[in-house]
C-alpha cells in the first residue's frame, strides 16, 4: 500500500514516525506492505556560513532515524556548539539561530554534495541512508525556493522589507507583523522527481498536522503539486494541527492570519478547499482534501464539513507514542481514522 505526505517540520515529522510505527506494529488494512513516501518543505531553506540548511528535511530525517532532540523538536541530542562559538569569535552568525556542531555535519555532507552537483533529492537520499528512516524522503522541489516574509520599514523607501522566513520565525518569534509570504524562486521551480508519481500513483494522501501556509501551502504552490492533488485516485485526507481554535506548539496563527483565514480546524480545511466542491474563495474546483480529522474540541465542525463534501471525523488529536489501552498510540488512532475515511469514500 503506498501512503503520500506532504510534510514541514516537527507536525508532519512525529506524524510520519507514529503512521511508520504504528503500520509496522498493526499493518495496513489491505494486509500489503507499507510503502511510504513524504514530501517535505523545502521552503525554509537557508544558506548559513556558505551551508545549505534544509531544517524541516532534517527535522524529519532525524525524527525518522532516531537521532532527533526529542524535547526540541528538532535538532540532535547531547550537542555541544564549539563550532558556532568559533564562528562567533570571528564576528559571524547571529544569536538567535543555533546549529550545534553535529547538526553542522549534516549540513556541511549536504554541501559537499551539492557542490559536486547532485540535486538535492539524490542528495537527500542519500543522507538518508546513514538515518534509514523507513520512509522515502523526497524534498518537493530541487529547485531553491525560499520563503521570506513582507515586514514594516520605515527606514525603507517601499515602507516595508522582505527578511528570510527563519528570522522572522526564529528570531522575532513571528510577532513582527506580516504583510504577506513571498515564496522567491516558486513560480520557477519543478516537482523533484518522484513526488508528482507519488502523488498520483498512492492508495492514500495524507496531510499530516503540518503548517497549512508555510509548510503545507508551500509545497501545494509548486506548480504541479496542486493539480496533482486534484487529480490522484487516492483519498486525501488531513490531520488539523489547529486545535480548539490554536496550534499545538508553534505560531501557525501568525500565518494563517496574515494570509487572512481563521485560526481554526475548520477554516484549515475550507482553506485546503474540497476535492468534491469549488470553494467559495475560488473559481475553480482546486479543493485538495476529501476527509479531515479534527480534534474532539472541534466536533461541531464536522457537519458543516461534511456539507461542503469533506468527511470529517473528530477524535483526540494530540499525538503521543504511548499505546493505550486498545494497544495503539494517540496518532495510530488517526491514522486509522484517516484508513476509514479513505474506506468512506470508496463506498460512497
Ligand atoms: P515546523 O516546520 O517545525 O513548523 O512543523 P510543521 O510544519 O510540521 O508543523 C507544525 C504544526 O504541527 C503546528 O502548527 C502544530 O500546531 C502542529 N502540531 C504539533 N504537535 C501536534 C499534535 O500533537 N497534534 C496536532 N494535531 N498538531 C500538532
Ligand atoms: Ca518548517
Amino acid at each position: 500500500m503506498r501512503i503520500t505526505l506532504l510534510a514541514g517540520g516537527v507536525g508532519g515529522a512525529r506524524f510520519t514516525r507514529g503512521l511508520r510505527d504504528h503500520l509496522a506494529r498493526h499493518g495496513t488494512p489491505d494486509g500489503t506492505s507499507a510503502e511510504i513516501t513524504v514530501v517535505v518543505n523545502t521552503g525554509d531553506d537557508i544558506w548559513l556560513h556558505g551551508l545549505r540548511v534544509c531544517p524541516d528535511l532534517d527535522t524529519v530525517m532525524y525524527t525518522l532515524g532516531g537521532g532527533i532532540h526529542e524535547g526540541q523538536g528538532w535538532g540532535r541530542p547531547d550537542e555541544s556548539r564549539r563550532v558556532t562559538d568559533e564562528l562567533h569569535a570571528y564576528g559571524l552568525g547571529w544569536d538567535w539561530f543555533t546549529l550545534g556542531d553535529l547538526d553542522l555535519g549534516t549540513h556541511v555532507a549536504r554541501t559537499a554534495m551539492l557542490r559536486e552537483g547532485l540535486p538535492l533529492s539524490t542528495v537527500t537520499e542519500r543522507l538518508a541512508v546513514r538515518w534509514q528512516p523507513g520512509v522515502h524522503l523526497l524534498p518537493m522541489s530541487d529547485q531553491p525556493c525560499e520563503t521570506h516574509v513582507e515586514v514594516d520599514d520605515a527606514s525603507s523607501p517601499s515602507g516595508t522589507r522582505l527578511i528570510h522566513f527563519e528570522e522572522w520565525w526564529v528570531r522575532h518569534r513571528a510577532a513582527l507583523p506580516a504583510r504577506r509570504f513571498v515564496q522567491v524562486g516558486l513560480d520557477d521551480a519543478r516537482p523533484a522527481p518522484g513526488v508528482l508519481d507519488a502523488i498520483t500513483r498512492a492508495d492514500l494522501v495524507l496531510l499530516p498536522p503540518s503548517n497549512p501556509v508555510v509548510s503545507v501551502g508551500t509545497i501545494l504552490g509548486v506548480p504541479g503539486i496542486r493539480e496533482a492533488m486534484t487529480r490522484t485516485s487516492a483519498s486525501v485526507v488531513g490531520v488539523s494541527p489547529i486545535l480548539g481554535g490554536a496550534p499545538v506548539r508553534g505560531m501557525a496563527d501568525a500565518c494563517l492570519t496574515t494570509i487572512g483565514v481563521e485560526t481554526s480546524a475548520e477554516a484549515v480545511a475550507r482553506h485546503y478547499g474540497s476535492r468534491r466542491e469549488p470553494s467559495p474563495t475560488r473559481s475553480e474546483t482546486t479543493g485538495v482534501l476529501d476527509g479531515w480529522l479534527v480534534d474532539d474540541a472541534d466536533a461541531s465542525a464536522v457537519e458543516r464539513l461534511e456539507d461542503i463534501g469533506i468527511t470529517a471525523r473528530a477524535l483526540p488529536l494530540l499525538m503521543g507514542d504511548e499505546p493505550g489501552a486498545d494497544g495503539r498510540t494517540a496518532t495510530g488512532r488517526m491514522v486509522d481514522a484517516a484508513f476509514g475515511v479513505a474506506a468512506a469514500r470508496q463506498t460512497t
